[in-house]
């Protein structure tokens, strides 16, 4: 009796367990797929309400494109961001660093703080701009695409204040000054009003040379480390001396993949040799640019040139190579000192966040949001590693050129045209990636 009354009991427990789980099951099963269906429905919302106001969008880029301010200079675009967010009815500061904007929108507060970052700042250029709405101020444009990042980061901001029940948690559009002198992002992050935000996450992006709507992005490093060198020489030797020296120090310390030329930065975004093909040649190089400067003092010749490098390890080690071949030369008794005059960190993806992002994106677009990133661009860099540096951040590259009306978005290039399609991909796409971040979820 006793065994049979046990087994009665196991069988009994063991159905009630068989039933939780069923019903756990259930539950699981409905609601994710209660969560999958809201991810779509949002979507869609954003994807309409992105084409609402898209005309709009292309006006106000128009108009910041005709009215290019240079790096410090940024009042009038300053007031136009301010204006629209205002008028969303978004808590507004403004003056924060200079002529920074910070938008607030507040969601459900149990959701994160999370960050969307925009640069406003326009370039010295007298290349022809091919487009109808020049600038109209002499010498300055928006050689590098600012004003379609302005236009992103106002459209983002309205679209996610046209769906704030499904914004969890509460978004901060940064709209930050000087980027182009590399002193904005620093000055913002430095800010009081910044120190208190605490925020959890921060996304940028910037449009390149990639096919307008390709978005691309990798964990860790999205740029080449920057180095400056000087080298100091008295005035015993020639500047043809100085020139056949630097040949030696250049081919001496540079690391490229052999037949590989990754300071053609116009083979960045090939789909065959650029960063995002796995055969890339933006990896794993170092390389000293061909041009250098040479000043003449009283009493001696000052070098200074770039260097290009991949790997953060090796950044410490290139004066000492670079002294070594000196030493070695007809001309080490001429050398008097060399140190670096500049020093630019770059732009550092958050592993995991970056992991997460492409993953959320992928979730909508079929795994075919995000093409993977194989390179570093040498050249370029971007000043939002200060807010990395503090929050964990994830910086996008979007395609903005069109082969087919001729369009080619190389920032700071003669011709430098942004494809207009570019500003509806980034709203849609950055705006569901906002309101499913700011979720509070790990
Ligand atoms: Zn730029």
């Amino acid at each position: 009796m006793r065994i049979l009354h046990t087994n009665k009991s196991t069988s009994y427990i063991k159905m009630k367990i068989l039933r939780f789980l069923l019903l756990f099951l259930i539950i699981y099963f409905v609601s994710t797929s209660c969560q999958e269906n809201e991810k779509h429905t949002i979507h869609e919302k954003i994807k309409e309400d992105t084409n609402s106001i898209l005309d709009s969008l292309i006006t106000i880029r128009r108009d910041l494109h005709q009215h290019p301010e240079l790096a410090g200079k940024e009042k009038r675009t300053s007031q136009i961001i301010a204006n629209y967010l205002t008028d969303l009815g978004l808590e507004v500061k403004t003056g924060i660093a200079g002529y920074g904007v910070i938008g607030i929108l507040e969601g459900n507060p149990t959701g994160k703080k999370v960050a969307w970052r925009a640069d406003m700042d326009a370039i010295s250029s007298d290349f022809k701009d091919p487009v109808s709405f020049k600038s109209l101020y002499e010498g300055i444009q928006h050689g590098c695409g600012h004003d379609v990042h302005v236009a992103i980061g106002l459209g983002i901001a309205k679209v996610l204040s046209m769906n704030k029940e499904s914004v969890d948690g509460t978004v901060y559009f940064i709209f930050q000054p000087e980027e182009e002198s590399f002193k904005g992002a620093q000055n913002m992050v430095n800010s009081d009003f910044f120190t208190l935000l605490e925020l959890d996450e921060i996304y940028a992006l910037h449009i390149t040379a990639l096919p307008v709507g390709q978005i691309t992005t990798k964990p860790n490093e999205v740029f080449a480390y920057q180095k400056r060198i000087q080298l100091n020489f008295d005035k015993g030797i020639t500047e043809e001396n100085i020139s056949e020296l630097y040949s030696k120090i250049r081919n001496s310390i540079s690391r490229v993949g052999e037949g590989t030329l990754p300071w053609k930065t116009e083979l960045a975004f090939d789909p065959s040799l650029g960063i995002t093909s796995p055969e890339t040649i933006f990896n794993d190089y170092l390389f000293v640019e061909e041009n250098f400067i040479l000043d003449s003092t009283e009493t001696e010749y000052q070098l200074k040139s770039f260097l290009y490098e991949t790997r953060n390890s090796n950044l410490n080690k290139l004066l000492p190579q670079i002294e070594n071949v000196i030493e070695n030369s007809e001309l080490s008794e001429n050398y008097k000192e060399g140190f670096y005059i500049q020093e630019n960190p770059t732009v550092l993806n958050d592993e995991a966040l970056t992991t997460a992002a492409i993953k959320t994106l992928d979730s909508v677009y079929n795994t075919t949001a995000v093409a993977k990133s194989y390179g570093q661009i040498p050249y370029f860099n971007d000043d939002f590693y200060y807010f990395q540096q503090k929050i964990p951040g994830v910086y996008f590259l979007l395609g903005g050129s069109n082969e087919s009306k001729g369009i080619t978005a190389m920032n700071h290039a003669p011709n430098f045209q942004v494809d207009e399609e570019s500003i509806k991909i980034g709203v849609q796409v950055f705006s569901f990636l906002l309101i499913e971040r700011s979720k509070n979820k790990k």
